[in-house]
């Protein structure tokens, strides 16, 4: 069968005839993969900046983010049969009889670091005509939700973030007056690429009053050229409003002059791959407030920030500083029903965060250019 692999060694990133996957456990499953998005990392990889194949293979088959269908279970599997539609989480336990939180199940919470990711490090990803994988690792996904169901995985990082954030909150003396969720409360989003537009979703149905925050002329297309006609706001800022959100361009106004428009920024949620700007505008959280990171911060070098102003901030304003580093099982199952949700609420939001789909002949080609709009998708099958 085909698949996209990529060859660290060689220095190469082509299409590949991969063994075709079987069912080797009583609890595996056979899946036909329908969608496979890419983002950041898989660009990182393809420019071998990052990644790592399986130990007994020459390469890396891409593609973390992805929806398929299944085609073959095995005789122990009970929650999954074919014909169902399955995302697959991304994270593998590692081989520690030593680590806890692998040996419950959890390796996004693994304490040796030994832990593989599917498409990322030591496995292959799932960017193939078919792949297989017990069953515990991948989530259905309800019928209506096949053309958006791809966007499950980078939802899940919001996801992690908002569930832990939520956890911290519970610290507030009023948390315990029933005061739950985001209602009244302000959210900035820093960023406006997939991550941080599905997060801005997700806190809009928790009932904060959210703004979306970009850097960049970027922030007001979604893609270049091709996509005019939307005026001079730009489809971003169109994107937003249309959730109820506010797009603000960092160009146009500080986030000084923003707390003073609209009031305290209860939390943030960066997006942007924690650029150094992103990190700055921490000092601008408001007094018990949270900032939340989706991204991977230091992949570009070292930048300077003023970080005993930042912390002695942090310290005095009571703040927290939350990281996951993996969505759980449980933010995949969140995720999935946001997205159901949001499809509800926002018919025909989330097919506009996917610019374009390619076949898989064409997408060594396109994990090459630069990034354009949101969310690439191989549609390997339909
Ligand atoms: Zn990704
Ligand atoms: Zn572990």
């Amino acid at each position: 069968m085909k698949a996209v692999a990529v060859f660290p060694e060689e220095h190469a990133l082509r299409l590949v005839e991969h063994r075709e996957p079987a069912i080797l456990a009583p609890g595996d499953v056979v899946v036909r993969v329908l969608d496979v998005g890419f983002c950041g990392i898989d660009r990182e990889i393809a420019s071998f900046r990052t990644g790592s194949p399986p130990a007994d293979s020459p390469y890396l088959i891409l593609g973390h983010e992805a929806l398929g269908e299944v085609v073959e279970v095995g005789s122990a599997v009970r929650r999954i049969r074919p014909g169902d539609l399955v995302v697959p989480t991304v994270r593998r336990p590692c081989r520690h009889e030593t680590c806890r939180a692998c040996r419950m199940g959890r390796p996004d919470f693994c304490l040796s670091g030994e832990y593989t990711q599917r498409g990322i490090k030591g496995a292959h990803g799932f960017l193939a005509e078919r792949f297989s994988d017990d069953a515990r690792w991948l989530q259905p996904v309800p019928r209506e939700l096949r053309d958006v169901g791809v966007l499950t995985q980078p939802l899940a990082l919001a996801e992690t973030a908002i569930a832990e954030l939520e956890q911290v909150q519970k610290r507030l003396p009023w948390a315990a007056l029933g005061e739950t969720g985001g209602s009244g409360k302000r959210a900035v989003v820093l960023g406006a690429g997939p991550v941080a537009l599905l997060g801005a979703m997700a806190l809009v149905v928790r009932g904060y009053k959210v703004t979306i925050y970009s850097h960049g002329g970027r922030g007001g297309h979604g893609g270049h050229g091709g996509r005019g006609g939307h005026g001079g706001r730009g489809e971003k800022a169109e994107f937003a409003e249309s959730l109820g959100a506010q797009f603000v361009r960092a160009e146009e106004e500080k986030l000084d002059s923003l707390i003073d428009r609209t009031g305290r920024i209860d939390v943030m949620l960066e997006a942007t791959g924690a650029t150094p700007e992103a990190l700055a505008a921490m000092e601008h959280l408001g007094r018990n407030g949270v900032y939340l990171m989706t991204g991977i911060p230091g992949r570009r070098g070292a930048f300077t920030l003023d970080a005993g102003n930042l912390l002695h901030g942090m310290v005095q304003r009571n703040q927290v500083i939350i990281g996951p580093a993996h969505p759980s099982a449980e933010a995949y199952r969140a995720a999935i029903q946001d997205l159901a949700l949001f499809s509800r609420r926002w018919p025909g939001a989330l097919a506009r965060l996917i610019s374009s789909r390619m076949t898989i002949d064409h997408a060594s080609e396109a994990f090459r250019k630069p990034a354009s709009g949101l969310k690439q998708v191989v549609a390997v099958a339909d």
